[in-house]
């Protein structure tokens, strides 16, 4: 799950529009963002479920204990949000927190039961959508497509009569949705 990230926090991003952008992209991926160099250092690791297609969409049994195991992903999402309150402010913290937790909520419909409460534990959490790559796609793309929306209508709102803001406005709107919608094609085409 890419992209259904993304999409969530541009939705988050039309109601706490005083958190930035960048800082809500950032908490809707920082579990992800732990895990790389822990996956880089075999730390945690995914096992293709076909090891002829390894990055095949969804087909993969995620051993991310620390990063996502639930205990795990509250400790990441505190300290991420400790982090940025000190530049941004309380509420923007308790957001940013929030919305690095959203991500652990979001996977767990997906991730094929690999997921723990504590490390080290046997994982058993996680719904298994991916089973179905196009459900999970779907979902994914509705994120986005949403997300985008009311980003966009926010956008719009803030830019009122001013030509400027409001030609800013589309370009990120449109940005949000291409970037989107790329990485979803990417991910499911298993690049
Ligand atoms: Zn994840």
């Amino acid at each position: 799950v890419i992209a259904g990230h993304f999409g969530f926090a541009a939705a988050v991003k039309a109601k706490e529009r005083a958190t930035p952008l960048w800082a809500l992209m950032l908490a809707t991926q920082w579990l992800d963002v732990v895990f790389a160099p822990l996956l880089g250092a075999g730390v945690e690791t995914m096992v293709p479920l076909d090891s002829a297609k390894p990055n095949e969409y969804g087909n993969a049994i995620i051993h991310a204990d620390y990063t996502h195991s639930l205990i795990g992903a509250l400790v990441l999402s505190v300290v991420l949000g400790v982090a940025l309150a000190a530049k941004y402010g309380k509420r923007s913290g308790v957001v940013i927190g929030l919305v690095a937790m959203s991500h652990w909520l979001l996977d767990l419909p997906l991730h094929r039961g690999d997921m723990q409460i504590i490390a080290g534990t046997p994982g058993t959490l996680g719904f298994g959508l991916w089973r179905s790559p196009a459900a999970s796609a779907s979902i994914e793309l509705g994120l986005v497509v949403a997300g985008t929306w009311l980003y966009g209508r926010a956008a719009r709102d803030v830019a009122g009569a001013d030509t400027a803001m409001r030609r800013r406005a589309r370009l990120c709107t449109m940005l949000l949705a291409v970037g989107g919608v790329a990485v979803l094609a990417l991910n499911v085409a298993g690049v």
